[in-house]
């Protein structure tokens, strides 16, 4: 016989969501300050790189914003057999969040993702000026979306199919390379005017139409949608519970017809758990692992393992000795006089060709 669960009271439904919420807006806003204290100490080594008064050491969680490197990385790692030492960090953040996306689908989108966070945020904003969801039309949105999947292949092909194992080794060594986080931190701080409005532009996108970045364009989301459809865990209505209310619906924020579906696999759904925050009925939507087995996984379990997964990965990769940059501070001080003549497009050699 099938137990139902009578659906929540008006009050103790509103406390069961306001709990899942916060406790994911609780990760998100950990994982900003951790973000902004990386960026905090990356400046102020870099400031201390310039004047020859260090203050700070370098942060080496900064190479998770060199996704190029990292992908070129794994192939070196794939082929080479071995972690390359010049921004391994960066590979280290990569198969953490590869392996994220193989055991929770795309919880590191909703759950860790700076880039997400400021998404859901300016989401937000535009739903509260424009007072309604702006939901593209399916001609439209369908073809969208496979834009973030032709960024990924074209990614993969340069770096796993076009380029030679050699090739690959060449632009790791090569002084570009070896700088790339400076490049990066100058490339924000001197940001040229177009730059600038393609910034404007995808901020205002952004808010018109929630998540644009992340459901059209990102190769990362891309990445985690694929290895997402291999994950065990997924969102599950149990039928005979489900009220049919269509909550679950209304707050997917990736526009999932949830109260239809039996087990959400979506490439799209980013484990945010709004539908299950949302579903008044206790039991009828929740996190569960696959036949036979079916056991759920409560929103609590369900954080624990997105900072387990993700954390321990790093901290696995901390003790074997791969996290830390095998540059020096003496080679960053020298290369940063000759910074602005690198160029990836020439190998990586200063424009003098010296
Ligand atoms: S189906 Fe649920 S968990 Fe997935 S994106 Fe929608 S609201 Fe979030
Ligand atoms: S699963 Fe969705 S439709 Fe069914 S009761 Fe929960 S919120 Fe309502």
């Amino acid at each position: 016989m099938t137990l139902v669960a009578r659906p929540l009271r008006a009050r103790e439904l509103r406390a069961r969501s306001r709990g899942i919420r916060w406790l994911r807006h609780l990760v998100q806003a950990g994982a900003a300050v951790l973000v902004l204290w990386i960026g905090w100490d990356f400046v102020l080594w870099v400031r201390g790189l310039e004047s020859g008064q260090m203050t700070a050491q370098r942060p080496p969680g900064v190479e998770g914003f060199l996704p190029i490197a990292a992908l070129m990385s794994l192939r070196h790692l794939w082929s080479a057999a071995e972690v390359h030492p010049v921004h391994p960090a960066g590979l280290v953040i990569l198969l953490a969040i590869v392996g994220t996306g193989l055991v929770l689908k795309k919880a590191f989108c909703s759950w860790l993702c700076p880039v997400g966070t400021i998404a859901e945020m300016l989401a937000s904003v535009g739903l509260t000026a424009f007072a309604r969801r702006v939901r593209l039309p399916r001609a439209l949105d369908l073809p969208l979306r496979g834009v973030k999947y032709l960024l990924l292949l074209f990614f993969v092909h340069a770096i796993f199919v076009a380029l030679s194992p050699s090739a690959i080794a060449a632009f790791l060594d090569a002084p570009y390379n070896r700088v790339a986080d400076v490049k990066m931190l100058y490339f924000f701080e001197r940001l040229s005017p177009f730059a600038l409005k393609v910034l404007a532009f995808l901020v205002v996108l952004s808010m018109v139409v929630p998540f644009a970045w992340c459901r059209y364009l990102c190769p990362y989301g891309a990445l985690l949608g694929a290895l997402s459809l291999l994950s065990p865990l997924k969102v599950t209505r149990h039928a005979p519970s489900c009220i049919d209310c269509g909550l679950c619906t209304k707050a997917c924020p990736s526009l999932l017809p949830v109260h239809r579906l039996g087990r959400v696999r979506s490439d799209e759904c980013s484990a945010c758990l709004s539908c299950v925050a949302a579903c008044p009925v206790p039991r009828a939507l929740r996190v569960e692992t696959p036949r036979p087995w079916r056991r759920a996984v409560r929103p609590a379990a369900f954080a624990c393992l997105v900072l387990l997964l993700f954390g321990g990965t790093i901290q696995a990769a901390r003790v074997w000795g791969v996290w830390r940059n095998a540059i020096t501070d003496a080679e960053y001080a020298e290369r940063l006089r000759e910074i602005d003549s690198y160029d990836h497009l020439r190998g990586g050699e200063p424009s003098g060709g010296s």
